[in-house]
């Protein structure tokens, strides 16, 4: 999972001179069943040596990448989701490999820096949620983006009276037992707060779920100072040790029902748009024109919408019949993940994707649309 802090950090390394070779790919194994993106990044590789070739010292030091990077894909298989960023310093040691969940437009980049800005994109336009998992003597911590869930960590205060219980050997009366008790979830919950708001402003997250025991979301919900209390969307009711998956499955409908708010904005200024007839185009055929004249700037698709269609073998191109490329006249193959394509295809032409699942408007009027550029 992307971490806004580590882009941070490696966006702010001083590598003193020496090369970063950033590289982007589309390798969704549903639009490359054959492994077609060996191909491709051959031929990007072949192309950034060649446009090197007149720039001696540079291309001297980012020889190896270049044969890493090939190695990479023609070696090992990696498992692999809609896309790949790998950014490599071999005179440095450095190399990172991020898989990513929504396509990239494909690219290689040559420069003393590592070219992270599709990164940042992705992070600020795919919203992460902070999930936190709450009981009065632990926290754990989690992030939730794309579908995607990776635990961050977690604060224990252990009460060590409390332990004994009361009638332990040192018991406590009853009454200043209750006040140790409050006492410590206090510790706790300032501890618990001191770690979110750091965590918060480091991964720049907006937006928070809460879980935990029933008494705890209370809690939670009276305590937190209001700068994290204002950025709760929602809570649920989780034991603590129950695992990532499971805590995935319970906050998914919070985050899905909280997108769809959202998304529904943009799916009402999409229909009006295009009633209006003011840049924006709704269903398959219009939206395949446009995409081919390279002017959509946001994609809205339902994910239940399948289409077959046809490629250009030459220039890639997408349509839904079999004559010749209206683009180029090359020969069409035929595809039956047309919309995986049109989704790569939006993003590589600078446009973005928003997959819309259970939106009665879109749904009614085609399963796709898109807002188009100025
Ligand atoms: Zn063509």
């Amino acid at each position: 999972m992307l971490n806004l802090e580590e882009l941070r950090g490696i966006a702010a390394t001083n590598p003193g001179g020496d090369y970063y070779v950033s590289l982007y790919l589309n390798v969704d194994p549903i639009t490359n069943p054959n492994g077609e993106y060996i191909i491709k990044v051959r031929n990007m590789l072949k192309e950034t040596a060649e446009g090197l070739e007149r720039q001696k010292p540079v291309c001297k030091k980012v020889k190896e990448d270049l044969e890493l990077l090939e190695d990479y894909f023609t070696g090992q298989k990696p498992q692999f989701r809609k896309a790949i960023c790998l950014i490599t310093r071999k005179s440095g040691g450095f190399w990172k490999e991020y898989h990513l969940a929504m396509p990239v437009q494909s690219g290689i980049f040559v420069d003393t820096t590592p070219y992270l800005k599709p990164l940042f994109d992705l992070m600020d336009h795919y919203p992460r949620h902070l999930i936190l998992l709450l009981s009065k003597d632990e926290a754990r911590m989690f992030v939730v983006q794309m579908g995607e869930i990776l635990e961050y960590g977690e604060v224990r205060t252990p009460d060590v009276i409390g332990k004994h219980k009361k009638g332990g050997w040192f018991a406590l009366e009853q009454d200043r037992f209750e006040r140790h008790t409050d006492f410590h979830v206090g510790l706790h919950l300032n501890e618990v707060v001191r770690q979110l708001s750091g965590f918060v402003e480091k991964q720049g997250i907006s937006r928070i779920v809460i879980g935990g025991p029933q008494e705890t979301l209370a809690m939670g919900r009276e305590k937190l100072p209001s700068g994290l209390a204002g950025r709760v969307i929602g809570e649920f009711h989780a034991g603590m040790y129950e695992t990532s998956r499971q805590i995935l499955d319970r906050v998914q409908p919070i985050v899905s029902a909280y997108e769809g708010g959202r998304q529904n904005e943009t799916v009402d200024e999409l229909v009006t748009r295009a009633h209006k007839n003011n840049q924006a185009v709704l269903g398959i055929e219009d939206v395949m024109l446009m995409s081919g004249e390279k002017k959509i700037m946001t994609l809205l698709v339902d994910p239940a919408l399948k289409q077959d269609g046809y490629a250009c073998r030459n220039c890639g191109a997408l349509a839904l019949g079999p004559q010749n490329c209206r683009w180029c006249g090359g020969g069409m193959y035929g595809v039956n993940y047309l919309i995986d394509l049109l989704m790569q295809k939006t993003v590589e032409n600078g446009g973005r994707v928003e997959v819309v699942p259970e939106n009665e408007k879109l749904r009614n009027l085609g399963k796709i649309g898109a807002i188009l550029r100025y």
